[in-house]
């Protein structure tokens, strides 16, 4: 047996596995389920299957366990983040939160479905297990490693010597606080709960010696894993966020009760990102399995993305790369269909270097990238095609992208024999007109791709509904967009619009637009649809299908604020580009006066409403007269399109769109270009649709968000300030 190398995050090294028994026993922290797992979990089950199964492969034994989050933190998250909304609709419709959790388990089990990620042994729910945890959690007190108060169980962190030795937090401890409130029947602000007395409206709670409550999300685990693995297993999963406080937590939890070591290995997977920030509901950036299904993509093909990047590196979503990987993984299994219709003898030295080839890079800390890049290479190689559909199918059960079963179900195709052979013999004369008019596919079922062969011969495929979509139909994102930035400019100006869901808002404002803008010029209008339906779409076209300078672009799935506008500058022809929001409505010629002013080439950007700030921390709004200010903002951004290659696009992590302006009107500056605010423009400006009908608590944590991208960017730039000395 081959020896897996795996990456320790307790020794913080690459490290030999060796197994405890002869069966491998794994934990992997499950879903919680009051919301639905997004593509970033996702990312870390594939981890904990791709694991599971690289150890089958190697010929171990596994069980694995995969809890269910039922309560615990769920309740913690929803005081954090306010109240979850589907929760709270679900107990308007009457429902309870068991029914909440047993329909989000069976859809989390359906998505692991879809991503070929078998099922789990076990999957314990913590509601089903209370008692074990409150056994572990009176073990605790006995031994005065935990403390009750106030009918809340802590547990003491001072006793256990080694906490932090997996998250090399100890240091940290002291700050790590810093943004919680203090649980004052805590004796150490660092202590955990073990047990949290529960308020009456609380719809899940348990008797207790303490008192009525619930437990603590750390002991779940302690509890699970013990039970079905024992006190000290093999293996234990997670994402990097779990490393600390839980799997902290647990270790203190299970070795302070067992007197020996709790897991061996602690395998973590990295963060799966979109637009640059770690995905999560709470960051509204996250994305589903339904969102790839809707999008008529093979959520395989997110499988295969996830393949390609090694589990320890960040992997930035985005729904390019992920159209991107479609095409890959199309490619791949199209290579495989052409390989299968060969009959050939297999050489089992050939093959076997290949088996040999494959498996240690799996065993490299399982480097599935390099995996897929031999498959790759092997396709080009000198073997033949049932040699290398053998090695697919050597590889498939763990990489598990449906090679064979995609050929078998979807895509063979035969066609009747009769039409085969007439259009076979006409090939072989050479009549390719008439041949070419009896191809099923042209009458019946375009869904049939015809692959003809040199000797007259041709075999037929049936295109999968993966294959057979146009992924291009929308932008899902700036890189999709080739940069005209170094294109002579073709117009005076371009105007950039950004569509989110409020229509009205935008036809107020390109009405004013059209009316106001000067005949003199010639100018194009971008307008981004970025969160619009199909419908909307099609219906704004019809309605200006009569403006020759009106261009659309359809975005989707729906982008961050930077990404956006950066569709719109790398698109843009104009010498000059005005960005403009849907909120103003333009009342008199703004144009002409504002391309006067940006003649000036010491002037990087002009708007009507222009930011003062003497500290970095509180901007003011500027609106006595014509002045250079620091901030220029997002409603109406004025400049001329060279100064982007100097002073960059748009920061893209910044999807919501609140500071991004200030954000940006620092790279202007930063550049040595002033901003100069004019308030005297003939512009009125309405409700910020985007602001209103966003929750007040979700806009101040996202704006707030934003402000800390801006200021651990630009705090040590003060010199840039206008009042500066
Ligand atoms: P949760 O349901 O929040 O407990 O998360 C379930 C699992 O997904 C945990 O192992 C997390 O560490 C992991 N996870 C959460 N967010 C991400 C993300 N953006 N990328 C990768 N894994 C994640
Ligand atoms: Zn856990």
């Amino acid at each position: 047996m081959k020896n897996l190398l795996l990456f320790n995050t307790l020794s913080k090294k690459i490290e030999t596995f060796k197994s405890i028994g002869e069966t491998v026993k794994i934990y992997t922290c499950g879903p919680t389920v009051y919301r639905d797992a997004h593509i970033g979990n996702m990312r870390t089950y594939i981890l904990a299957d791709v694991l599971k199964k690289t150890l089958s492969h190697l010929g171990y034994k596994v069980i694995h366990v995969k809890n269910i989050t039922d309560v615990g933190h769920m309740r913690q998250e929803m005081l954090e983040q306010g109240e979850d909304k589907i929760v709270a609709a679900a107990i308007r419709e009457g429902k309870s939160a068991k029914d909440i959790a047993s329909n989000y388990t069976e859809k989390f089990f359906a998505d692991e479905k879809k991503l070929n990620i078998s099922k789990a042994d076990f999957n314990p729910k913590a509601t089903e297990h209370i008692d074990e945890m409150l056994n572990m959690i009176d073990k605790l007190v006995k031994k005065k490693i935990a403390y009750v108060n106030n009918a809340n169980v802590y547990f003491d962190i001072t006793k256990f010597k080694n906490y932090g030795k997996l998250s090399g937090n100890i240091a940290n401890l002291s700050t790590l606080n810093n943004n919680v409130e203090i649980d004052p029947s805590k004796l150490n602000p660092n202590d955990f709960a073990l047990w949290k007395s529960a308020d009456k409206d609380r719809e899940l709670i348990w008797d207790s010696k303490y008192g009525p409550g619930f437990p603590g999300w750390h002991i779940e685990c302690s509890a699970m894993s013990q039970k079905y693995l024992g006190e000290h297993f093999d293996i234990h999963t997670g994402g990097v966020d779990n490393i600390f406080p839980h799997h902290e937590g647990e270790i203190a939890q299970s070795e302070s009760i067992f007197n020996s070591k709790h897991v061996n290995y602690w395998i973590h997977g990295q963060h799966l990102l979109s637009e640059g920030i770690k995905m999560s509901k709470s960051k509204q950036n996250e994305y589903l399995i339904a969102d790839i299904f809707e999008r008529s993509i093979d959520p395989l093909a997110f499988r295969y993305l996830c393949l390609m990047t090694n589990y320890r590196t960040k992997l930035n979503f985005t729904f390019s790369s992920l159209k991107s990987a479609q095409k890959g993984l199309n490619k791949l299994r199209h290579k495989y269909w052409i390989f299968k219709s060969s009959n050939e003898k297999i050489n089992q030295n050939k093959t076997h270097s290949w088996f040999e080839k494959i498996d240690d890079e799996l065993i490299n800390n399982l480097n599935t990238s390099k995996v897929l890049s031999l498959l790759w290479k092997l396709t080009k190689s000198d073997l033949n095609g049932s040699e290398i559909c053998h090695i697919f199918e050597y590889i498939d059960p763990i990489i598990c992208l449906d090679f064979k079963t995609h050929y078998e179900e979807k895509n063979n195709h035969t066609i009747p024999t009769e039409e085969y052979k007439t259009r076979k013999t006409l090939r072989i004369n050479k009549d390719y007109l008439n041949s070419d008019s009896i191809r099923s596919d042209s009458k019946t079922n375009t869904k049939l791709k015809y692959y003809d062969n040199k000797n007259g011969d041709y075999s037929v495929k049936k295109l999968s509904e993966y294959e057979n979509f146009n992924h291009n139909k929308y932008i899902s994102g700036s890189v999709d967009i080739k940069s005209n930035l170094f294109s002579i400019s073709k117009f005076d100006l371009s105007i950039g619009i950004v569509v989110d869901e409020y229509i009205e808002d935008f036809e107020r404002c390109i009405d004013s637009i059209i009316k106001f803008i000067p005949e003199n010029l010639s100018y194009e209008i971008l307008i981004a649809l970025n969160g619009t339906t199909d419908l909307q779409n099609q219906n704004l076209k019809n309605r200006h299908s009569n403006n020759p300078n009106l261009f659309f672009i359809a975005i989707d799935p729906v982008c961050g604020a930077g990404s956006v506008r950066n569709i719109l500058i790398k698109k843009a022809l104009g010498k000059n580009i005005f960005l403009i929001d849907t909120s103003l409505e333009i009342t008199g010629d703004i144009f002409n006066s504002i391309l006067i002013d940006l003649k000036n080439i010491n002037i990087g950007m002009i708007g009507p409403y222009g930011l003062k700030t003497n500290d970095l921390h509180h901007f003011h709004e500027i609106s006595e007269s014509k002045e250079y200010v620091d901030a220029i903002q997002l409603y109406l951004m004025a400049f001329r399109r060279e100064i982007i290659n100097w002073s960059g696009l748009f920061r893209e992590n910044f999807r919501f769109y609140r500071n991004l302006d200030i954000d940006f009107s620092f790279q202007i500056k930063n550049a040595k270009l002033k901003l100069l605010s004019n308030p005297d423009l003939e512009i009125i400006r309405h409700d910020h649709s985007v602001w209103e009908n966003t929750h007040p608590k979700t806009r101040d944590e996202l704006s707030k968000d934003n402000y800390k991208r801006f200021l651990d960017k630009w705090k040590d730039y003060k010199h840039l300030l206008n009042n500066a000395k």
